[in-house]
């Protein structure tokens, strides 16, 4: 396996690539969620290329930054034990430049959600996979359905801006007892990540009473007794273009929970 430290190494290992290109961006600590990526971007390219970058730009001031977890060398063996080709490893200093031209993402759906409580972030996202598009040139590129928003913002990039790349989406990934996989979930005490749990919890009650009743306050309602959390930010239903819905529409509707838990910001969804 191959790691690759700056965009000059990753882009002279992609033109010596035949066949296609499997592309996985991550921020790294990878867990199960992540592993589920890889796994289907294994099974369908001749090549894997797995990111492991914590985009500065994507952190408002203040968020996790300089806390994020970083397991680089644990994250190589498991990238080596799932038949990974390539890990590209930059740094900030190599994929950024001062006076950047920038890329702005769209004024209602990248700042509506977790756009609204994180000002900007979808900027930084779209900057960095724009950036990282264009270094693999993957035929695919895997994202999580746990990050729903993001998840369609990057098939809005890629329609907008004529990408010829294929987008994947990934099931959420999820522990036994139902809490999403997250490299952020390190951050929880024992006692907080039990009323994490209340998250999953309330979004599946969500989608059990979604096959019987459409009312979207009813369904709230039941999820907001489930939820035992220190700051609820949004439960949202959107359709999975992400307008806003008042009804649920069984086939086409996401429903968005971002909560605190602890100082631990959690975000999970289900799609019904
Ligand atoms: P991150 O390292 O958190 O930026 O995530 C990298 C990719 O893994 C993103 O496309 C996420 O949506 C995806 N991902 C994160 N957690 C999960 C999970 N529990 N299940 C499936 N995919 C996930």
């Amino acid at each position: 396996m191959k790691i690759l430290k700056t965009p000059k190494e990753a882009i002279e290992f992609r033109k010596s690539l035949k066949g296609s290109v499997g592309f996985v961006p991550t921020m790294g600590a990878l867990h199960q969620g992540h592993l589920e990526l890889i796994k289907k971007a294994r099974e369908e390219n001749d090549n894997v290329i797995v990111s492991i970058f914590v985009n500065p730009t994507q952190f408002l001031p203040g968020e996790d930054l300089d806390k994020y977890p970083r397991k680089l060398e644990a994250d190589f063996e498991i990238c080596k034990r799932a038949g990974v080709d390539a890990v590209f490893t930059p740094n900030a200093e190599n994929m950024y430049s001062e006076d950047e031209i920038l890329i702005k993402a769209p004024k209602v759906k990248g700042y509506i959600l977790e756009g609204f409580f994180r000002a900007g972030h979808f900027d930084g996202v779209l900057q960095v996979v724009n950036k990282l598009f264009n270094i693999t040139k993957p035929t695919r590129a895997y994202f999580g359905k746990k990050d729903a928003q993001q998840l369609y913002l990057i098939n809005q990039m890629v329609k907008n801006f004529f990408f010829d790349i294929e987008i994947i989406p990934v099931d959420t990934i999820r522990e036994k007892d139902g809490l999403a996989l997250s490299s952020r979930n390190v951050y929880l005490s024992p006692k907080e990540r039990k009323r994490a749990l209340s998250i999953s919890k309330a979004l599946k009650k969500a989608a059990k009473l979604s096959s019987k009743t459409n009312d979207i306050n009813e369904i709230k309602q039941e999820m907001l007794k489930i939820l035992d959390v220190d700051e609820l930010q949004y439960i949202a239903f959107v359709d999975r273009e992400f307008n806003y819905i008042d009804k649920i529409i069984p086939g086409n509707t996401i429903i968005l929970i971002a909560a605190f838990v602890g100082s631990t910001r959690l975000i999970d969804n289900i799609w019904i």
